[in-house]
């Protein structure tokens, strides 16, 4: 999508303002790009249509490109899409809140009770989880293990009872025992079938939820819109989850839920990991689209891990352009300590999918860099310039770490590299403007 839409913002260069005529060839890439990210075609027609009707109303910003003015308007439109504000869970008010999940087989039902579990628990509201797939003996051990692994209880009684009296069951069971949550993993078919409609209607009129989260696959692209809207008058949703968007989804499921149905997506699966649940944020969602990558997940992400004065220290050294050789070590292993290297990688713009051949050779390039630097005198880390401007200093380096004078001027460059990219990363963000259009 983000190369799509560069060619879109570039075709206005040299424009002075936005105009019917000029803007028609970058809405036509703006339309292609959608299309190519699987956003159904009514989504797309009517998303072309309001950027362009704003577009054209738009005067003479001073200081503003057109270029800029359009990603504004678009990038506006698209958080206007997804539902513009984070939709929080509802809860009762008063007994458990109920929450109902289904969806198509395989979208990742039973791993989203228990990552919606944990996430609840953390916010401390005590949780049951019910055990609904009835046709997979599989599927209820595969929730008792993974409600063991979250330490959530898992109500199960068999393949044998309908869904439906499991619901009544279960139900009864958390109200004695004063649970907060009770959540309920349903059965999903391959496709949408009656048989399936007809028993989470049953489950639905025994629970009598609080929310009904269509759980969706990001992979499915522009089916999303057919799929939300069929579940949507079956059953009736209050919102949609959507899963695996740490895979290679072009984004066009996010794009299509809100706009059909008029239910937000409000949670995002990120991963295998049962932490990998997220609230979905519509700006930073289409930031993404975009091409800034996930910049403010990462960088929130990032502080997750550094101590928060370590963090404001690194602000404040890369606006000054004073990163060192400290910081560059600081950072690298905190990213690696931010667990699985491909997801933090995938949050970089310009990066696409990561291969498990790259990550194992960015972990080798860390140890090497690691290495360098160890051997590096305080003065040296903290003031890179006596590197770059002393051969002898790097040949010694190379010496005392055992690696190349070429891998320790790589090294060195890849600092001054750094310090540039970061500062031009901070100035983005705080101006606003999307990195990676040109100028
Ligand atoms: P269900 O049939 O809807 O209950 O789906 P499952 O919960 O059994 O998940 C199907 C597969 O998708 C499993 O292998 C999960 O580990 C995987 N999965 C679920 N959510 C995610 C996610 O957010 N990211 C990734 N990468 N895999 C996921
Ligand atoms: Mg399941």
């Amino acid at each position: 999508l983000t190369s799509g839409l560069e060619s879109a913002w570039n075709k206005l260069k040299g424009e002075e303002v936005l105009t019917k005529e000029n803007i028609v060839e970058p809405m036509r890439d703006i339309r292609r790009a959608l299309l190519e990210a699987d956003v159904s075609l009514p989504v797309v027609r009517r998303f072309v249509q309001t950027v362009s009707e704003q577009a054209v109303g738009v005067g003479v910003i001073r200081g503003v490109r057109p270029d800029q003015q359009l990603v504004k308007i678009v990038s506006d439109e698209l958080v206007k899409l997804m539902g513009g504000e984070v939709s929080e869970l509802t809860f009762a008010k008063s007994g458990p809140t109920v929450i109902l999940l289904a969806g198509l087989q395989g979208v990742g039902k039973t791993t989203v009770s228990a990552k919606l579990a944990l996430y609840l628990k953390k916010q401390g509201k005590s949780c049951m989880l019910i055990a609904g797939d009835v046709y997979r003996p599989a599927a209820i051990d595969q929730l008792a293990i993974l409600g063991k692994q979250v330490d959530v209880p898992v109500y199960a009684v068999g393949t044998e009872v309908k869904p439906a009296e499991i619901a009544r069951q279960g139900l009864q069971e958390a109200k004695k025992k004063n649970v907060d949550v009770v959540i309920m993993d349903t059965a999903g078919r391959l496709q949408i079938d009656k048989t399936m409609m007809d028993e989470l209607k049953d489950v639905k009129r025994t629970l009598n939820p609080t929310e009904v989260l269509l759980v969706v696959d990001a992979m499915t692209g522009q089916e999303a819109a057919a799929l939300v809207t069929t579940f949507n008058l079956e059953i009736g949703i209050t919102g949609a989850i959507l899963t695996k968007l740490d895979g290679d989804s072009r984004g066009g499921a996010a794009l299509s839920v809100k706009e059909v149905s008029g239910k937000p997506i409000k949670l995002v699966g990120r991963g295998e990991r049962m932490e990998d649940l997220e609230p979905f944020y519509p700006d930073r969602m289409a930031g993404r689209i975009l091409g800034m990558g996930d910049v403010l997940s990462f960088v929130e992400k990032a502080q997750e891990v550094m101590k928060q004065e370590d963090a404001e220290d690194l602000q404040k050294k890369i606006m000054s352009a004073k990163f060192d050789f400290n910081d560059f070590l600081k950072q690298t292993r905190a990213v690696a300590r931010m667990g699985s290297m491909s997801r933090v990688l995938g949050m970089i713009p310009g990066m696409g999918k990561v291969t498990p051949a790259q990550i194992r050779e960015a972990e080798k390039s860390l140890q090497i860099m690691e290495a360098m630097i160890e051997v590096m005198t305080p003065e040296e880390r903290e003031q890179p310039e006596l590197l770059a401007e002393s051969p002898a200093r790097r040949k010694r380096i190379a010496q005392e770490s055992g690696k190349t004078e070429q891998q320790v001027s790589q090294l060195v460059a890849q600092l001054f590299q750094m310090r540039v990219r970061m500062k031009n990363l901070m100035g983005a963000m705080e101006g606003g403007s999307v990195p990676g259009l040109g100028n």
